[in-house]
């Protein structure tokens, strides 16, 4: 007899440069408001240095480099964000800012795709942020460089829709460093090894459309394209 009653979905995980072996995803956590410039094109009012807030992805929204992500529902504007991603391979609680870049594995680039309308309404009367935030298909995610070998420094990071550079700016103007963002998480929620940590965007996110081919890059990692299909 199976152990399960149904078959069990499929485990998450993501390529890493220089081996067979994958990273497994235990958990997609998100870093909201991180880049001043991107707070202040949204209208958001509050201090700069307001405490970090995070919201969390589900597994199964996770997109590979070259995939596809359809045109999602009950949207009208569809937003890309280009984010450095962190990966967990080390767990802890209460981590301090000291070792705090010891628990990460590597790093990559993802794609916090965001139905903009639907998150501009949870803003407005207070509600959480899944139905903008953490719909099918949502979390673009590219392959991992381990640290060791890609560094910790603060990179470029940009991201182009058909060609056209939409977004462009450097991981030093993030205004919690990842650093400051595993120590805070940390304070939240025990982290674990296979959680991947989305670490926000710069300003100049905006719409893409039905057919657009996005390109996200930060330097020092491979690629992450993806091309918005049509709707399910
Ligand atoms: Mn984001």
């Amino acid at each position: 007899m199976s152990l399960f009653i149904i078959t069990p979905p499929e485990p998450a995980s993501l390529p890493i440069q220089g081996t067979e072996a994958r990273f497994p995803i235990r958990r997609i956590y998100c870093v909201g408001r991180n880049y001043l410039a991107h707070v202040r094109e949204m209208n958001e009012g509050g201090d700069e240095r307001d405490p970090p807030f995070f919201f969390q992805k589900p597994l199964d929204a996770v997109v590979h480099d070259g995939g596809v992500v359809p045109y999602p529902s009950l949207t009208a504007s569809l937003h890309y964000e280009v984010e450095l991603v962190a990966a967990i391979a080390i767990g802890g609680a209460n981590i301090p800012l000291a070792t705090a870049l010891d628990h990460v594995l590597g790093y990559g680039v993802g794609l916090d795709m965001t139905r903009r309308d639907l998150q501009t309404i949870a803003k407005d009367k207070g509600w959480p942020w899944e139905m903008g935030k953490a719909f099918d298909h949502s979390a673009p995610l590219g392959m991992l460089v381990p640290a060791n070998v890609t560094g910790h420094a603060p990179r470029n990071i940009s991201l182009s829709v058909n060609g056209d550079v939409r977004q462009s700016s450097n991981t030093a103007q993030m205004t919690w460093s990842v650093t400051e963002v595993i120590s805070k998480l940390s304070e939240h929620y025990r982290l674990e090894p296979g959680d991947v940590i989305m670490t926000g965007t710069p300003e100049g996110v905006g719409a893409v459309h039905i057919g657009d081919k996005i390109f996200a890059e930060v330097e020092g990692l491979p690629t992450l394209t993806i091309t918005i299909g049509e709707k399910l």
